[in-house]
Order: C-alpha cells, then structure tokens, then sequence
C-alpha cells in the first residue's frame, strides 16, 4: 500500500478538521492510502504549503484546488 508523504501531519487524515465528511474513512481508501498525488490538499499543500489549504477543503475538491494552485 502507497501512503500519503504528508500523512502524519494531515489534520484531515487525522480527524481534526471541524466537519470531517461522513465519506472521510473511504476518501483516506482512495487518496491518503492509495492515489495522494491527486489529493486536492496534497496538491495544494506541495505547491503553496500547509498554511495555504483551507480547513474545508478535502481530498476530492479537484476544482477548489485548480483555483488555489492558480491563484484566482
Ligand atoms: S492524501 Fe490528502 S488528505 Fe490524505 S493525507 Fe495526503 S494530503 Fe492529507
């Protein structure tokens, strides 16, 4: 199994956003144990830095992080 480079500092792979989505047990399934390059907090975070991704922002939000990346 491939897991997140960032995994042990993730708060949303460590249940401490707010509102953890009801789907947080498959989302870290399928991206922080599985395909984290297209992580949307992975992506934001590698590109900006960890104090540059929202607390709402989760792993599936593709298109919140396109604007952030790209700064609009
Ligand atoms: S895949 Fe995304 S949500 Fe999961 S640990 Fe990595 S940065 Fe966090």
């Amino acid at each position: 199994m491939v897991e997140c480079d960032i995994s042990s500092t993730c708060p949303f792979f460590n249940d401490r956003l707010e509102n953890m989505p009801t789907t947080a047990t498959l989302l870290k399934q399928q991206y922080c144990q599985g395909d984290f390059e297209h992580c949307a907090r992975f992506r934001v975070e590698t590109k900006l830095g960890s104090t540059s991704v929202p607390g709402s922002l989760f792993p599936e939000d593709a298109a919140v992080a396109d604007r952030i990346v790209a700064g609009t």
